[in-house]
């Protein structure tokens, strides 16, 4: 019995050739071997704190840890201790040393595979020598209880980065998602912008109002970053940003850093992050110290961060953000910001950290070129370390 004629026409075209999809793929695990990768934002230290997860590891639940960060291609992951904002006062100061502490036991841990990176040629070193180039940022500025000297503290304990609110707005500066309360940066806030541009830490603009944003941009002398937002033009949410915006950060030489969540890709997944935010902002447990800690490990437990599911967005709406972002910011002002093990529904095609070659197919697919994904990829973000950070 022979097999019918078009039968074997398709067995020999399909052993004699390799398919486009497969050349896709290797020419994009090509080009994202060859990048710096930078991932602006994840949240992967409150995994770390609240499930004792071993990132030294391949784990079978969260988004990041070191194999599943060599096979994206993602060497600079920027680590970002959050406290909750309804921790309040020196609760702040003495959770955020909490969290610094935790991520130094990774350090401790896993030297020959992880190191914490300080300047930008710490970054350029510490991947050269193939190991994770580790940055820390603080993800809300009442996490320095109003005070100049825990933020320069900070900056000695290598955190080059700055998220001024989180959801809720503090006594400096109003959040996107929280009560207006100052029309934007107040005189104190301004001093802090001043003072990250004095010793060296970057300005990171995610989660601030529009109002707040620009007040930044009038004050700072240096470039500013988004580390995790997306376009607003995509899915019209408070935390994304507006053409407007995204035009202004480019005049400033900043850099945004696309947030993978599926509601910031996609307006079908929108609204439960409204509710979502909502919810976290109405939470005001009256407790303090282990109490407190332990308040919220039940909420990171019910927030389900570490088993994100799969949204209605997609990878290919990860493409067209960046390409939305390059189209009225330019090359130079586009990143990656995960937000990684922070969000509750992630794309299909970016279900984890090793999945980025996908997003790198698709732009090779858009007609980008290496050098643009270098950029994208990392290039643009050493570049205002260099400049804010220092050397
Ligand atoms: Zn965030």
């Amino acid at each position: 019995m022979g097999l019918p004629l078009r039968r074997i026409a398709l067995v020999v075209s399909l052993s004699l050739s390799v398919s486009p999809a497969q050349h896709m793929t290797e020419d994009a695990n090509r080009v994202q071997a060859s990048v710096l990768g930078v991932d602006s934002h994840n949240d992967t230290v409150q995994h770390i704190m609240y499930d004792n997860a071993d990132i030294g590891h391949r784990l079978s639940d969260g988004t990041i840890d070191i194999p599943r960060l060599r096979e994206g291609g993602i060497h600079v992951p920027f680590f970002a201790l959050l406290v909750p904002t309804y921790y309040k006062g020196s609760e702040t100061v003495r959770r955020t040393l909490d969290f610094r502490d935790v991520i130094q036991t990774v350090l401790d841990k896993y030297p020959d595979q992880i190191e914490l990176a300080t300047s930008a040629q710490d970054i350029e070193r510490i991947v050269r020598q193939k190991k994770v180039a580790a940055v820390l940022t603080v993800e809300g500025g009442h996490q320095i209880d109003n005070d100049l000297a825990v933020l320069r503290m900070y900056r000695r304990m290598g955190i080059l980065s700055m998220t001024l609110t989180h959801f809720r707005s503090n006594d400096w500066a109003d959040s996107s998602t929280g009560k207006a309360e100052h029309n934007g940066l107040t005189e104190f806030g301004k001093e802090v912008v001043r003072e990250m541009n004095r010793i060296g830490m970057i300005v990171d603009i995610s989660h601030v109002s529009d109002k707040t944003f620009y007040d930044v941009l009038r004050v700072t002398t240096k470039p500013v970053i988004a580390s995790h937002s997306s376009c607003r033009s995509l899915s019209d949410i408070p935390r994304n940003m507006s053409d407007e915006m995204l035009r202004a950060l480019a005049q400033n030489g900043g850099v945004v850093g696309m947030n993978f969540g599926a509601p910031f890709l996609n307006q079908k997944d929108a609204e439960e992050l409204k509710q979502e935010i909502a919810r976290r902002n109405a939470l005001e447990p009256n407790l303090t110290g282990a109490e407190l800690d332990e308040f919220a490990a039940k909420q990171y437990a019910r927030q389900g961060e570490s088993h994100p599911r799969v949204g209605n967005a997609t990878v290919e709406d990860a493409a067209a953000c960046i390409d939305h972002i390059v189209r009225v910011a330019g090359i130079e002002h586009v990143g990656i910001g995960s937000d990684f093990d922070g969000v509750q529904m992630v794309p299909r095609g970016l279900e984890d950290v090793s999945k980025m070659p996908n997003l790198t197919a698709l732009l090779l697919k858009r007609g980008y070129s290496e050098e643009d994904i270098k950029k994208i990829m990392g290039g643009n973000f050493l570049r205002v370390v260099r400049e804010v950070v220092g050397k």
